[in-house]
C-alpha cells in the first residue's frame, strides 16, 4: 500500500491502528514511530493530503479532537509538557500525506531537541513579511466582499 494512503484505511478502520479517540470527523491513533510515549496522531476521517486542501469542517475537527487528546495524555501520562507537531509537503517534513498533527508528550529530560534555534530576525526582513501578508489579507476580504461571501478578519 503506497504510504499516502495508509491513513485514509486506518480512519476506514480496514488498517489496524491503535487508536485512542474519535469524534465526527477525525481519529486519533498511536503513532507506530512515537518521538515519545504516548505520542498521537490527529487525522481526519476523509481524506485531504495538507493544511492548504483540509476543509473547515475537518479543520475544526481535527484541531478539537488534538485538545481533547492532550487533555487524555495529560491525565494519564502526566507529562511535563507537550509540542504539537503539523507537517506539510516533502519540504515540511511530511512523510504521510494525508494531513494530520502529532501531539507529543514531552518530559523535562527527553532527548528531543528544538529544529531550529531561535535568533533575532531583521527587523526590515520582517517588516516586509508583514507587510506583503497584511496586503494579501486585505485583497482576500476584497475579494470576498466582492462576491458576497465576506467576512470580518482580523487584521495581522
Ligand atoms: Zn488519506
Amino acid at each position: 500500500m503506497a504510504s499516502e494512503w495508509v491513513f485514509c484505511s486506518i480512519v476506514a478502520g480496514t488498517e489496524p491502528s491503535r487508536q485512542v479517540m474519535e469524534n465526527a470527523r477525525a481519529v486519533a491513533f498511536l503513532d507506530v514511530n512515537p518521538a515519545a510515549d504516548g505520542h498521537t496522531l490527529v487525522a481526519p476521517k476523509e481524506h485531504f493530503p495538507d493544511i492548504w486542501t483540509l476543509g473547515d469542517d475537518a479543520a475544526s475537527s481535527v484541531w478539537r479532537l488534538a485538545v481533547e487528546v492532550a487533555h487524555r495524555l495529560d491525565e494519564v501520562l502526566d507529562p511535563n509538557g507537550m509540542t504539537l507537531f503539523q507537517a506539510n509537503r516533502a519540504a515540511g517534513w511530511q512523510d504521510i500525506f494525508h494531513f494530520h498533527i502529532h501531539v507529543v508528550p514531552r518530559w523535562e529530560d527527553d532527548a528531543l531537541v528544538r529544529p531550529w534555534r531561535p535568533t533575532p530576525g531583521v527587523g526590515e526582513r520582517l517588516d516586509d513579511i508583514a507587510g506583503r501578508l497584511q496586503r494579501a489579507v486585505r485583497n482576500g476580504n476584497d475579494m470576498l466582499a466582492s462576491t458576497g461571501k465576506g467576512e470580518s478578519t482580523l487584521p495581522l
